[in-house]
């Protein structure tokens, strides 16, 4: 959330407005200076919520790469970046499809300046950023090992595994997933979870 409610509320009225403004362009009257000062709003506030974004991202691969030498991460395109676009059957997203391709072209470049930040972060403490085929990850139970492409909603996996029944939230067993396919030969079958170590416990069970 880059941007506050009442920051997101204005974004919205000025889209509207930049709407009206092209839909209603009468004789005679300036409109176009009208409609480039509201287009010269929105991309400010556009370039105030990227500007934050940036500074998360700085902060948080800082704080990652002093941290940990060895960071693991998806080695993903965009995949796994919509699914708050895709909503659940329950309560399906509004306009998904532009939804989606919008998200996924900013998830995209966000996912990958993250990951640059990191590789240059880590490499300069003498540390690594380890990428790891995604396939999977966020289907398979870290627990069991149970692939089941139902088990997750948007936010919480649920195992349907009878005699594991995992819950929690799902990137935290995708996370979970990721390291522990660190060197392992990529599987196919959705077996992730059956190697990992019986003494890795999820770090904060969610
Ligand atoms: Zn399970």
């Amino acid at each position: 959330p880059w941007l506050s409610d009442g920051e997101k509320q204005h974004l919205r009225r000025l889209e509207k407005k930049s709407a009206r403004q092209r839909r209603t362009r009468h004789r005679g009257e300036p409109a176009w200076h009208r409609l480039a000062r509201t287009y010269d709003q929105i991309a400010r506030l556009r370039a105030t919520a990227k500007r934050r974004a940036v500074d998360w991202q700085h902060q948080t691969t800082t704080e990652l790469a002093g941290t940990f030498s060895v960071v693991v991460v998806e080695d993903l395109k965009v995949t796994n970046m919509v699914r708050s676009a895709t909503g659940t059957v329950d309560n399906p997203g509004v306009n998904v499809a532009q939804k989606a391709g919008l998200n996924r072209s900013i998830a995209g470049e966000a996912w990958g300046r993250t990951v640059t930040l990191l590789e240059y972060k880590t490499s300069d403490r003498g540390g690594q950023v380890v990428k790891v085929p995604a396939r999977g990850t966020s289907q398979t139970c870290h627990q069991c090992g149970h692939r089941d492409p139902a088990a997750r909603d948007q936010i919480r996996y649920a195992c349907a595994n009878p005699a594991c029944g995992w819950t929690g939230h799902a990137d935290t067993n995708a996370a979970i997933n990721i390291n522990n396919a660190v060197g392992m030969p990529v599987s196919g079958r959705g077996d992730l979870g059956t190697a990992r170590s019986a003494k890795r416990q999820p770090p904060r069970a969610a």
